[in-house]
């Protein structure tokens, strides 16, 4: 599959349909600006190791027989194996998933995991699926990309559109084909076959904790600050209720159906996330409702994207007028909307950073099962803090002794730490 490299691309054209790759090679290329980094080595980083594509058939519940297209990309694996989600969605593409799967290499990176990055997905829409058939499709795919991953060598987890059910079932395909129970080869699975406590949580947990770290910095107290937040999945919703738990005023909250808006804030835990009540949020009785898109206009302290990509683009970046945003989604700034933000002084906490405590966990998820040992949500929940407090530290120093962007900061140092370990292992032969 041939993947397009900026060195194909107008540098200039921001175009408002950019894809997860055009954005993550700009960004990459803008953070190689910043770090000691050989040329040779961000010339490997523009490209994916590869790209699997499968054909997954399926049988229909009405005996008919479908066959969707399924992905893997892994982009690099210098700091240990590729780890990154699957998606089950119907805008999946091979280029999507290498964007998002150099994302995944940052994201470890920052959060100094002992892993590389990848991402895959099922070109297909779940809501169109039984349970029955989303199995069905579930083992086919795991069969189909069975060479290409394992516990040592490419661990995928869940993403858009695949949940801890999505695992069980990759993981049960997977052990059976290879003889042996291998819980290690996916995490975000259910705690009772080898999941981590506190993984459904932990994106949503420490989009949490980043905003309020850099509420902190920002000299704004939690129990004073206003919140938005675009999406009430498994992110927006525990990182809502987590920040009205510790005093936020979190005004405004939204699907695609639109938002519960309360200027006093809303009962957070009153309102169904997606995974209790799918696309139910109009139903909480709020003295406002907005659209969806209105939420990320609202003047509030701090506003969460965090539901799909490429949000907030240039169409409404001058309109923005919170403080602070903090990526609750993977990519939902596009490249012009990031420099309209950064002009404007708006800080934008990045994603690798602000939801990277779902791959941390997973991280711990994959320890457990290695060691046969499953910890405690209490275990679980410190060390995610601990962690998380350690990366904002490397990335505020950045941003303190380089007057960049967050979002720089996190890339020079994801990036210095994968350059260093490139350049120490070097190219072979
Ligand atoms: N899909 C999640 C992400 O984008 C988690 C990946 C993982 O746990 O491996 O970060």
């Amino acid at each position: 599959m041939a993947t397009n490299t900026l060195d194909d691309r107008e540098e200039d054209d921001y175009s408002e349909t950019e894809s997860a790759l055009e954005t993550a090679l700009r960004q990459l290329s803008a953070a190689a600006t910043q770090v000691d980094v050989d040329d040779g080595i961000i010339e490997r980083l523009k490209h994916p190791t590869r790209v699997v594509e499968v054909g997954v058939p399926l049988k229909r519940d009405d005996g008919s027989v479908e066959v969707f297209t399924g992905y893997r990309a892994q982009h690099d694996d210098v700091r240990g194996p590729y780890k990154g989600g699957l998606r089950f969605h119907p805008d999946v593409t091979a280029e999507e998933c290498v964007g998002l799967s150099m994302w995944m290499t940052w994201k470890c990176a920052v959060m100094d995991l002992p892993f590389g990055g990848a991402k895959g997905g099922v070109v297909v829409n779940p809501k169109d699926l039984s349970t029955g058939e989303k199995e069905r499709l579930t083992r086919r795919f795991a069969e189909e990309i069975r060479d290409t991953i394992g516990p040592k060598r490419d661990i995928p987890a869940p993403d858009m559109g695949t949940d801890a059910q999505t695992m069980a079932w990759f993981m049960d395909a997977y052990s059976m084909q290879e003889g042996e129970t291998i819980p290690g080869v996916v995490t975000g699975k259910p705690p009772v076959i080898g999941g981590s406590e506190g993984r459904e949580e932990a994106p949503g947990r420490s989009v949490a904790i980043i905003a309020r770290e850099a509420l902190q910095y920002y000299d704004i107290d939690v129990d004073e600050a206003t919140v938005a937040v675009q999406g009430f999945g498994s992110v927006g919703a525990n990182a809502a209720r987590l920040l009205d738990d510790w005093g936020a005023d979190v005004v405004a909250v939204s699907d695609v159906n639109g938002a519960a808006y309360d200027t006093t804030g809303l009962d957070t835990h009153a309102v169904p996330s997606h995974e209790e009540q799918p696309e139910a949020v109009m139903q909480y009785d709020a003295p406002n409702m907005l659209t969806n898109e209105e939420v990320l206009e609202l003047d509030v302290d701090v506003l969460i994207p965090a539901a799909i990509g490429n949000v907030l683009t240039a169409d409404n970046a001058d309109d923005v007028q919170a403080d602070i945003v903090v990526e609750g989604a993977n990519g939902p700034t596009t490249s012009a909307a990031d420099t309209i933000l950064e002009e404007r002084d708006v800080p934008v906490i990045p994603d690798i950073l602000a939801n990277a405590g779902g791959v941390t966990v997973s991280y711990f998820e994959w320890l457990q099962d290695i060691n046969r040992r499953q910890w405690s949500l209490e275990r679980v929940n410190d060390e995610l803090e601990s962690h998380m407090l350690s990366a904002w530290d490397d990335v505020r120093r950045e941003v303190e002794a380089g007057d960049v962007s967050w979002r720089d900061a996190a890339y020079v140092v994801a990036l210095g730490r994968v350059g260093e370990a490139k350049a120490s292992r070097g190219l072979w032969p």
